[in-house]
């Protein structure tokens, strides 16, 4: 097996000694080296972003020194939720490694897939929003610092 896939199921596998622990991991390789781990720790740290590849690339950020991680990679032990996915993206990593499918967060109650299926309802009109309402206030404050902040030089877009 994957030495690095092995790591993230291993990350897995912490609520068996801690059931505070969510059963997923991750971890963030960068020229063959683990530089950021994580375990889903939402219980745990009462954080709901704490998810097992969120921690991993706060980890690697920290070690790195740095918010770009495009040369690295993340193995995951389950496809990553909506949430992880923007982070990952965010966070420039071009190449995923995953166990689990989201399907198999489903079967085991997690709400993974629910949510995708949901942003494509969102991004098509189609959500009946009784999960979530969105509504736009205040733009015209709003915009005032995005266009002082777009008129700054050397400004970093991330
Ligand atoms: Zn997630």
């Amino acid at each position: 097996m994957n030495k690095y896939i092995k790591e993230a199921i291993n990350l897995s596998k912490r609520f068996l000694k801690n059931r505070k622990y969510g059963p997923f991991g991750a971890c963030v390789v960068k020229n063959g080296k683990i530089i950021g781990r994580g375990s889903n720790s939402v219980v745990k740290n009462n954080d709901p972003t704490a998810h097992a590849e969120i921690v991993a690339i706060r980890n690697a950020c920290k070690k790195i020194k740095s918010y770009d991680l495009s040369e690295c990679e993340l193995y995951t032990s389950c496809y990553p939720c909506p949430m992880c996915m923007s982070a990952i993206i965010w966070a420039n990593i071009k190449m995923v490694y995953y166990g689990n499918t989201k399907k198999d967060a489903a079967n085991i109650g997690f709400k993974d897939d629910f949510i995708y299926e949901y942003i494509e309802k969102l991004a098509s009109g189609k959500s009946n929003s009784k999960v979530l309402k969105l509504k736009s206030l205040n733009r015209t404050e709003a915009i005032r610092v995005f266009k002082t902040f777009a008129k700054q030089k050397n400004k970093i877009i991330y």
